[in-house]
């Protein structure tokens, strides 16, 4: 495509990338004690900010205004599922974006739902069962993944699309071997050695395209090339896969599970009215021995409130910043979690353009998979897609992280997103009417070796009246389900702390 012609694409540019910063700009902005140095460098301005809070700059607490039983921290999918099973209790739900659902956010494009990220739940999860619990009635995707190769389209790749790959035969049989020592492998009886050891330990053995194929679905799923993800999840993940051919267990909805936090917020907005704030950042949480000290920023205000418990269900590397007295260990755990930049982005088209498959994968391009928005109610009766719109997963390296900062950075990651899509279908040669990217500088834990195993269990350890939820506390993987589980695990432990239980024995328990 000629510059010229992608002048005329409306390219639209959301979400934030200094999400790592626990603070209201404008608020600190005007506290500093260092003199203003103009406005117009908002993102120096930015990692200034940030770096103070980093460094431990410690905010004025106003006295407490209110009680709570329980304060909950963050308003992802793990903080409103808390909400929602803590609902007999006096419990307040603190979120900074003026939106609730975090990673698992669905955007609107004229009527037609879109993902920000998260796209789909398991049926054997307890997100499924969640979802269901909640009102919802999760779609099968019914389609197990292919993937474009050498500019061919090649469905069921580990399944049928074995036989079809455009490669050599050395290679397609590289394949095969590849799959079939991959599926004898017994994880479960080799759990914490796998869990320990980095993937590529096992690609190196096989064709150097096996590798590029699980270097995109590994950054895709949890943010990590092969040499940087642990080889227990990447197995367990293939032998997933590879099941999907016999029977594909992912469920949906249009937009991905933003329907499943939507949801959530839908049931609980009406019977907590005030008791839920969006566009409210927590700056500190401070234990005392009666109770815990919550100080947030909402509309240019400081404010403190007291509970008898706290959930922090933010990610760790805010969490460890914001929470006070943390132990040592716990602390340095928590920063021992990487996390991968990550944009999503949507190409819109008026006209019907790639539905060949739900997820299909894209190795060696910028983007690693394309995901159809409205694949699961395609087939409906007098369903018509006014919209093709395709969700790009676009994740990124931790050193490419800058390039989300400004507003050009990130359309430009969607400009060469675009180029590449049109490359891979010049039989398509239509353009999109917009291109919409949702940028985010930390959404998605990376899976490294080590840290399911010995990272994970010290980072959700309770601290008295303080418990860890979010899906970076869970593992092995970055999912909604993990998220699910945590908020259970963090209630169970919150009930127990306020019937007088020790909490601390609901950590050992995964579930
Ligand atoms: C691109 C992408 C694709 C994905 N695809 C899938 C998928 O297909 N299936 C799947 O199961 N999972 C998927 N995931 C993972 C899944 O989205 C996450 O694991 C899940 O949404 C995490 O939920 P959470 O509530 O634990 O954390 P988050 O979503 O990170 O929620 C934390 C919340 O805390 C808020 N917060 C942070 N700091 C503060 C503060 N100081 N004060 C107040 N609030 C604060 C944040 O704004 C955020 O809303 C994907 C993730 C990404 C990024």
């Amino acid at each position: 495509m000629s510059a010229n012609r992608r002048d005329f694409i409306k390219f639209v540019v959301a979400g934030a990338v200094t999400a790592g910063c626990p603070v209201d700009l404008s608020l600190v902005a005007a506290q500093t004690a260092e003199p203003h140095r103009g406005g117009a460098n908002v993102d120096g301005e930015d990692n200034r900010i940030c770096h103070q809070v980093r460094d431990g700059r410690v905010f004025s607490r106003p006295p407490a205004s209110a009680k709570h039983d329980v304060v909950i921290v963050g308003g992802g999918v793990s903080g409103l599922t808390a909400a929602y099973r803590l609902q007999h209790r006096d419990v307040l739900l603190l979120e900074k974006e003026p939106q609730w659902g975090g990673n698992a956010y669905a955007m609107e494009y004229d009527g037609s739902p879109y993902a920000t990220g998260s796209a789909f739940l398991w049926s054997d999860s307890d997100a499924f069962r969640f979802a269901k619990e909640i009102g919802l009635d999760p779609l099968p995707v019914n389609c197990p993944d292919g993937s474009i190769i050498n500019g061919e389209f090649v469905p069921d790749t580990w399944g049928d699309g074995l036989n079809k790959l455009p490669y050599p035969p050395f290679t397609r049989d590289s394949f095969k071997k590849f799959k079939k020592e991959m599926m004898a492998i017994d994880v479960e009886k080799r759990g914490q050695e796998l869990y320990d050891l980095p993937f590529s330990n096992f690609t190196k053995l096989y064709s150097r395209e096996i590798k590029q194929w699980w270097d995109a679905f590994g950054l895709s799923n949890w943010g990590a090339t092969s040499d940087e993800t642990a080889a227990g999840l990447a197995i367990t993940e293939f032998q997933d896969v590879v099941d999907q051919s016999r029977v594909d267990n992912r469920f949906t909805w249009p937009g991905g599970l933003g329907a499943v936090t939507k949801k959530l917020a839908d049931i609980l907005q009406p019977k907590f009215g005030e008791r839920m704030q969006t566009g409210a950042t927590i700056v500190a949480v401070s234990p005392g021995k009666e109770d815990v000290q919550v100080t947030y920023v909402v509309g240019g205000e400081l404010k403190t409130v007291t509970a008898k418990a706290v959930i922090m269900a933010t990610p760790k590397f805010i969490t460890r910043h914001v929470v006070e007295g943390l132990p040592d260990k716990q602390s340095q755990a928590m920063q021992q979690i990487r996390y991968a930049p990550y944009c999503v982005v949507n190409l819109i088209f008026d006209k019907p353009v790639f539905n060949k498959g739900y997820d299909t994968w894209c190795p060696g391009n910028t983007f690693t998979d394309i995901v159809v928005a409205d694949w699961v109610i395609r087939k409906k009766s007098g369903y018509k897609q006014k919209y093709n719109i395709l969700s790009c997963y676009t994740p990124m390296q931790e050193e490419e992280r800058g390039n989300l900062l400004t507003e050009g950075g990130a359309r430009k990651i969607a400009a060469n997103v675009l180029r590449d899509f049109q490359k891979l279908a010049p039989e398509t040669n239509v353009d999109p009417v917009e291109v919409h990217i949702y940028r985010r500088g930390h959404p998605m834990y990376m899976s490294t070796p080590g840290l399911f195993t010995q990272v994970q269990p010290q980072v959700r350890q309770p601290m008295d009246r303080i418990f860890f939820a979010n899906t970076d506390s869970q593992g092995p993987e970055s999912t909604t389900n993990e998220a699910i589980v945590a908020a259970r695990r963090a209630v169970r432990q919150v009930e127990a702390r306020l019937a007088g239980r020790p909490a601390g024995k609901e950590a050992a328990v995964l579930g």
